[in-house]
């Protein structure tokens, strides 16, 4: 059997904190285990991508992007903290909505390298909005505030069970892989795309505020995808969601035929 496909997930950041009571002062990055157990479920091996470059107290790093990148397939970006706004020309609005603008410029410079180097791109919830931001888009500090007549799209209390329909463009990616217009997808947003990209199309919109749920690179000979529900979220039992796994697969396939080609 061929070896797995080895997809490269960029980190989650618990920056170093002097109150953490292990790891002291420490700079923490971390895979939320869902994804890890999601792209299992198809034969994916995760791979963790470490910042380079970044750090004080170490060692300057021997390896680039380009080297960690060369070892993967593909490049998943994880949800997690807001965007900061400086990363697409704008103050915070509240102090609360400044984001994380030392994990944007770690993936957004992944998301560069991997778009010139060929791999494929599949960003989840905060990971379409970087590949949005990556590409000279920008979001929404806040849906509740800067988006009148939004639906819910984050609640803490039900948290990965809010739910919302979204429609699926005519013609689209995601069209072709599954066969409703209309599906249901989980909600775990605080920002969302205000901006497109020019490189990037709309495959999905949220109803009935169409707010961007999902997008495509507009150029074929690029596979990069985004969409802002958790798939791998989903337990088995959610039938009435749209399936985790056509997006998924699809982005399996975009490498699978890049690695066929080299
Ligand atoms: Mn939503």
């Amino acid at each position: 059997m061929a070896r797995p496909t080895r997809v490269g997930v960029s980190a989650c950041f618990f920056h170093a904190d002097p109150e953490r009571p292990v790891f002291k002062g420490k700079t923490l990055l971390y895979v939320e285990e869902s994804m890890l157990q999601w792209l299992m479920a198809r034969r994916a091996l995760p791979v963790l991508l470490p910042r380079v470059g970044k750090t004080r107290a170490q060692p300057a790093s021997a390896l680039t992007y380009d080297d960690l990148l060369s070892d993967v397939d593909g490049l998943l970006l994880q949800g997690g903290s807001d965007v900061a706004p400086q990363s697409y020309g704008e103050e915070p609005l509240r102090p609360e909505w400044a984001g994380d603008a030392s994990r944007d410029r770690y993936e957004i410079d992944l998301v560069n390298r991997a778009i010139l180097s060929d791999k494929p791109v599949l960003g989840v919830c905060r990971g379409i909005q970087i590949l949005n931001v990556a590409l000279g888009g920008t979001l929404y500090q806040d849906i509740a505030t800067q988006h009148p007549d939004h639906r819910t799209h984050r609640d803490w209390q039900v948290y990965d069970q809010l739910r919302h329909e979204v429609d699926i463009e005519p013609g689209s990616w995601l069209a072709a892989r599954q066969l409703d217009s209309e599906v249901t997808v989980n909600s775990v947003h605080h920002q969302a795309i205000k901006d497109l990209a020019p490189s990037l199309e709309v495959e999905a919109r949220s109803v009935p505020d169409g707010l961007v749920e999902a997008v495509r690179y507009r150029d074929s000979g690029v596979f990069a995808y985004g969409v802002q529900w958790h798939p791998e979220f989903q337990r088995a039992s959610e039938t009435e969601l749209l399936s985790p796994f056509p997006v998924l697969e699809g982005f399996l396939e975009a490498i699978a035929s890049r690695r066929q080609r080299r």
